[in-house]
């Protein structure tokens, strides 16, 4: 290339930076929170062993939908809305977790003026029925999912997802819009393919929304992962990769089943900017 071209390509990329700089504003517009669920379990020492025994512990289940100027984005399903026609909702078993569920995912959508069909895209943290309850209330949805869990057997052979659901399997982060709002991590160990939720929002900042990479405050404090998850050590180092993602971002960390944290936060027809 001639000198005199090169400053002619010089001049050009130049030129082209104020345009480089005004690339789209991220599009992340507002969050809204549902009431996914409201658990009871008898004995808080199954997340946390040796801690707590006996002493039972409430959680909430939340999901979270967030509207990005491509669309509306629904992060987690919560149980079942049928547990919410069930009288007394759905019993433990063995220690588990009882829920009820005060009022269906569907009518949280109406209420703020949308249908579930206006839900284009969508993720799970994982494939536990506290999170995946409702994900064909969505069968049009773009459902995001760690290739790691789409293939985790069921007994049976039975499969995780409809196979007709339209589906994008990954293996790894994934940037959703690719604009950095909304972030797939990839925090396995819960179970093989988990993931939590990186959304950056024009006024209240970036968060990190757990998944189930940590049911609670306590155990985050003290960096507990329960012994029956898939994968403890994959797990402990999903927390350390959390922990580093918030100090990066400066975000601040969601715990889907912290009780006492929800009960701080706003939930639909409230959300956060
Ligand atoms: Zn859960």
């Amino acid at each position: 290339m001639k000198l005199a071209t090169l400053a002619a390509v010089a001049a050009a990329i130049a030129f082209c930076q104020p345009a480089a700089a005004q690339t789209p504003k991220p599009g992340v517009e507002k969050l809204y929170i549902f009431n996914c669920g409201e658990g009871s379990a008898p004995d808080q020492s199954r997340w946390s062993t040796g801690v707590n025994v006996g002493k039972p512990i409430d959680f909430s289940d939340n999901c979270y939908l967030i509207k990005h100027a491509r669309g509306w984005f629904l992060w987690d399903t919560g149980v079942v809305d049928a547990i919410a026609d069930r009288a007394g909702g759905q019993p433990g078993e063995n220690g588990g977790i009882g829920w009820k569920r005060p009022k269906k995912l569907a009518a949280q959508i109406e209420e703020i003026g949308i249908k579930p069909a206006d839900v284009k895209f969508m993720a799970v943290s994982h494939t536990h029925p506290d999170h995946a309850g409702n994900i064909e209330l969505f069968p049009q949805a773009m459902i995001y999912v760690q290739k790691a869990e789409y293939d985790w057997p069921l007994p049976l052979n039975l499969g995780r997802f409809k196979p007709e659901h339209p589906v994008t399997k990954l293996e790894g982060d994934y940037d959703v819009f690719g604009d950095g709002s909304i972030v797939l991590l990839s925090t396995p160990g819960h179970t093989p393919g988990h993931q939590s939720l990186l959304v950056k929002l024009p006024k209240t900042g970036a968060l990190v929304l757990s998944g189930d990479a940590v049911h609670f405050g306590d155990n985050w404090e003290n960096r507990r992962v329960p012994s029956f998850n898939f994968d403890v050590v994959k797990s402990a180092a999903s927390l350390k990769r959390i922990e580093e993602v918030l100090a990066k971002e400066k975000a601040t960390l969601w715990i889907n089943h912290d009780k006492a944290q929800s009960a701080t936060l706003k939930y639909s027809p409230a959300f956060y900017e």
